[in-house]
């Protein structure tokens, strides 16, 4: 029998749930025409009428948290109070659009020596947007709040192994009452995808994945000269300053690592401690990763979820032992968990050099590489030294010397004692290979608008 590669296989023990057909390419196209149809009667609706399905959207995800929840985690493995927060964080990013899109986009009046001009915000058409597993409801919150509330209208490619999470976010953005076409939820490889941009009823596209998947996409908007907006790979540093309090230093990080089992774009990656106290805060590491418990996603008292897939785990492991191979030290973990499913230990390296490949790799798994720095220009340097700039954190207890750093640190985002977090009234994007375009707050909804000037004399 010929399988599907969209299919929900449970990492925690890797048994196939359910197996999905991709769609035809009659089937996709036929979509797109409907996503078109639909875009000039929802562009002609109202902030008001808009808000009203957006609101309704958020209540229905409230409301059913856990079963949401559950979905995720059996999808793709994260904690199920990992994933019931990200529903909830999902419906307060729809609730802030609906509330917010009507100020965000009203005509905005320019300074002129004689008549009027005003900039009207206008929608675009469809949008193709595609997105990863890793938080299969916030992904899609993120990119279709602003967009539908702007009046876009989307077809959404989802991960192919959360394929039952994809369709439910569909099947309730029709239950809360939004007009056929204008979310649609479409089943294809993401290595086929690319053929889609050229539609010419795709207005523009955005994708939020790995760094080759944005680079082809962007690619075929650009040959197409359509938009788009990336949101890629990071490799955060987050770098402690002299005189912190190191034990929460520790927990801040060591938390902000294991979340979602490594699995986050803007988790603190790269570590980066005053040498003074590399062993002290290693210890205290150590100590931290022995309280950790590995386990079944769905039980309260784990605190490492697998991986989302087994290829994820297989690849996560060749990493390691490639830093290895080339003379890091394993401080810790390191191998598979000695049970099925998509488990990797948690693991801590240490003595990364450049000479290294992890040096300038992402790792999206359970691994804790520290780092360590003589003076703050080395810590500046060091967390500089990626091709990526997504986010960041500075650890340190004088705020002025730790927004004096943030100054420095080329990335889209910088959080000081905290680790790189998720608001609905705050930017999320990046710079330098971790892509361009924002989400989230006033900036992602002008994305995928015409800043159209209107002019009287
Ligand atoms: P991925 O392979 O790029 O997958 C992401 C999405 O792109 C999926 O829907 C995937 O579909 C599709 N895709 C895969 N290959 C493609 C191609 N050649 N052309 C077009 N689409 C393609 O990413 P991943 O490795 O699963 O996800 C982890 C990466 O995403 C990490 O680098 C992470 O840092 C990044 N990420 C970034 C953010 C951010 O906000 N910056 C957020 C989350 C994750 P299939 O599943 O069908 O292959």
């Amino acid at each position: 029998k010929k399988t599907s590669s969209i299919k929900t296989v449970n990492p925690f023990n890797n048994e196939l749930v359910k197996e999905f057909l991709p769609m035809t390419d009659a089937q996709l196209a036929a979509i797109i025409d409907k996503a078109d149809a639909a875009f000039q009667p929802w562009k002609n609706t109202t902030f008001e009428k808009r808000a009203k399905i957006i609101h309704k959207v958020a209540a229905l995800m409230r409301e059913r948290k856990e079963a949401l929840g559950k979905l995720a985690t059996l999808e793709m493995g994260k904690l199920l109070a990992e994933s019931i927060y990200e529903v909830e964080l999902s419906a307060n990013i729809f609730d802030y659009y609906a509330d917010n899109a009507a100020v965000f986009l009203a005509d905005k009046p320019l300074d002129v020596k004689t008549g009027d001009a005003f900039i009207s915000y206008e929608p675009i058409g469809t949008i193709l947007s595609i997105q990863p597993w890793n938080f299969p409801y916030y992904q899609i919150t993120r990119s279709a709040s602003a967009n539908l509330m702007a009046g876009n209208t989307m077809v959404l490619k989802h991960a192919s192994n959360v394929p039952q999470c994809a369709q439910l976010m569909e099947d309730l953005f029709l239950e809360a009452g939004l007009p056929k076409g204008v979310y649609t939820n479409i089943f294809i490889p993401g290595r086929e995808i690319k053929k889609l941009v050229s539609n010419p009823k795709i207005k523009a596209v955005t994708l939020t994945g790995s760094e080759p998947a944005g680079a082809s996409i962007a690619g075929a908007a650009g040959l197409n000269v359509k938009k788009a907006t990336l949101e890629l790979g990071g490799s955060d540093p987050f770098i402690v300053l002299e005189d912190v309090d190191i034990d929460l230093a520790v927990k801040t990080a060591v938390e902000g690592r294991m979340w979602n089992a490594g699995q986050v774009c803007v988790s603190p990656k790269r570590v980066i401690v005053p040498e003074s106290i590399k062993e002290e805060f290693l210890s205290k590491v150590k100590a931290f990763f022995s309280t950790l418990k590995v386990g079944d996603p769905m039980d309260k008292e784990t605190n490492v979820a697998p991986l989302c897939t087994e290829a994820a785990a297989q690849g996560v492991i060749a990493q390691i032992n490639k830093a290895a191979q080339q003379n890091a030290t394993i401080v810790l973990g390191g191998k598979r968990v000695d049970r099925p499913g998509a488990f990797v230990e948690p693991t801590i390296i240490t003595d990364i050099t450049p000479e290294m490949d992890v040096y300038y790799e992402e790792i999206f798994g359970p691994v804790f590489m520290l780092y360590s720095y003589k003076n703050i220009d080395e810590a500046i340097t060091l967390a500089n030294a990626t091709k990526y700039g997504l986010g960041s954190t500075v650890f340190g207890n004088d705020t002025q010397e730790a927004l004096k750093v943030a100054r420095q640190i080329d990335t889209g985002m910088v959080y000081i004692n905290h680790v790189t977090g998720i608001a609905p009234e705050l930017p999320f994007g990046g710079t330098k290979n971790s892509g361009f375009g924002r989400e989230q707050s006033p900036l992602g909804i002008y994305e995928f608008v015409n800043e159209k000037l209107i002019r009287t004399t």
